[in-house]
């Protein structure tokens, strides 16, 4: 037997490596277990570190910081010719990348987390079997064991067997130069900003999205002004597209999709696909464990991320749900203090915040104006465009609106939604507010400093109960 422990996780993103912090906070004797390594040391941070979250940010700051410098004529300053270097551009991500993993490797060391690069096998309830990079096999026994195994993209049946031209957004985040033409399926949240980074850079991209509905979870508000802005910038976004056949020839794709019910071919140099994730539990669990799993691959849990094995936990994307980093994180804090028995709350699932970091950003927390009328809420809506906005005005940078939504039974604030830049910080002051139950009248009774982008939100709240400074309210109270 190779180590015995109290808590074993698998997998060490957002989710795995959060709790396994947590738990050697708690006192536990914790080993983190990952797959993904060089030469035997684990490489830390899961998709979100290392292929997912924080190098698209960094490109998305790239390349939006290019576009700003094209729009600096209009403060008199003459920037010159303007270029990209792609290679600095990308071993700046990849410094980026690495100091935030290499971060999780020092807060392991700091908490004691012990940690090691392998594949886990979860043999019985309390062993897992890890084989390493040699083929060498060992036997570790846990007391309990967190499964946070996240997910793999969505690979389209036919579409995707080559991994030069028609790649995922891992492969189309590590593009050397800049492709003339690209086709991107699905023009959900990753397709949108690989969309953003690659067109800003001076790609022609159109994404071919099935649905003929933008962005259906958002606001519908929201998602129709986000789409024409979106547009404007140059996204070619076809909905009701749908992607029959790709395949590869001259170093190009060519591309056939219906709209329409008319067939359209398109040639490309590069095909993306961005139709979603799936949980990742390939060769996971001994099949005499009996874990459920579900119908559509996920590890089946109770509300406080316990699987059909008791001493067994799996929390982030392997569960399903919205795959953000965050809400993985936050089941595993839950997770973690559950296991030390400690009083730990649950995670309100209704409160989880989700951003798309196009530009201007599109964020969001709670109900849509269209959910809440669905769930037979008497509600008030409020909305304040950035255009008027003093703060927005003075940086050039008016795109977008805020909305409210407030329950009148109780003047709780059930919704909020921003189109604009910076959103994905605003939202963060409407998510604490609605986290303390503050009520509209709070928020509204609230001090905003100005000049500020929040005062937007300040006075769509206003605006929800019918007392905006800054504009025309529909109703008076
Ligand atoms: P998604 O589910 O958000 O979007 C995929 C889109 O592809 C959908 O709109 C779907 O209708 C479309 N689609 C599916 N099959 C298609 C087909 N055959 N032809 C054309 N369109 C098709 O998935 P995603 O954008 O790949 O992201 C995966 C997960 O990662 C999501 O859960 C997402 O929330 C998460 N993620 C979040 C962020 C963020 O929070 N900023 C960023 C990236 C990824």
């Amino acid at each position: 037997m190779a180590g015995q422990y109290d808590v074993i996780i698998i997998g060490s993103g957002p989710g795995g490596y959060v709790s396994a912090i947590r738990c050697s906070q708690l006192g536990l004797k914790t080993l983190c277990i990952e797959k993904c390594g060089n030469e035997g040391k684990p490489i830390l941070g899961g998709t979100c570190l290392n292929v997912g979250c924080i190098p698209s940010k960094a490109l998305l700051d790239t390349s939006s910081k290019l576009i700003e410098m094209e729009k600096l004529s209009s403060h008199g300053i003459d920037a010159g010719e303007i270029s990209v270097d792609i290679s600095t551009m990308q071993s700046r991500k990849q410094a980026v990348v690495k100091s935030l993993t290499q971060g999780v490797e020092g807060l392991f060391k700091l908490n004691k987390v012990d940690f090691l690069n392998g594949k886990a096998f979860i043999k019985t309830k309390n062993e897992i079997i890890v084989e390493t990079s040699d083929g060498s096999k060992d036997s570790y026994t846990a007391k309990n064991i967190i499964v946070a195994t996240g997910s793999s993209p969505i690979e389209l049946n036919g579409i995707g067997d080559e991994r030069k031209n028609i790649i995922t957004s891992k492969e189309a985040l590590e593009l050397e130069e800049v492709p003339a033409n690209i086709a991107i399926i699905g023009a959900g949240a990753i397709g949108l900003e690989i969309g953003s980074i690659w067109n800003r850079l001076g790609s022609n991209v159109v994404l071919l999205e099935a649905l003929n509905e933008f962005l259906p979870q958002a606001d519908k508000q929201i998602s129709k002004q986000s789409l024409r802005i979106l547009k404007n910038q140059g996204l070619d976004i076809k909905l009701g597209a749908k992607v029959l056949n790709a395949e590869s020839f001259n170093n190009k794709v060519k591309v056939i999709y219906s709209c329409d019910s008319v067939e359209h071919e398109i040639i490309v140099d590069k095909l993306i696909s961005a139709v979603g994730r799936k949980p990742f539990t390939h060769s996971l669990f001994a099949e005499d464990l009996n874990l459920e799993i579900n119908s559509e691959g996920c590890v089946v849990v109770d509300e406080l991320c316990c699987t059909s094995i008791p001493n067994i936990y799996a929390i982030g994307d392997v569960i399903g749900g919205q795959m953000l980093a965050h809400k993985a994180s936050e089941e595993a804090v839950m997770v973690s203090e559950n296991i030390h028995k400690q009083a730990s709350s649950k995670v309100d699932y209704n409160l989880i915040p989700s951003v798309i970091y196009t530009h201007p950003e599109i964020a969001w927390v709670g109900l849509s104006e269209e959910d809440a009328s669905k769930k037979g809420f008497d509600l008030s809506t409020g909305s304040f465009p950035f255009s008027i906005n003093g703060r927005a005005l003075a940086s050039g940078d008016t795109e977008g609106f805020v909305k409210t939504i407030v329950d009148n039974k109780n003047d709780k604030i059930i919704g909020v939604h921003i189109l604009g830049s910076n959103a994905s910080e605003l939202l963060q002051q409407a998510v604490v507010a609605m986290r303390m139950n503050s009520s509209a009248e709070d928020l509204s009774r609230t001090i905003f400093s100005h000049p500020s982008l929040s005062e937007a939100l300040h006075e769509s709240i206003l605006s929800a109960k019918g007392k905006a400074i800054h504009l025309n309210n529909r109703k008076k109270k």
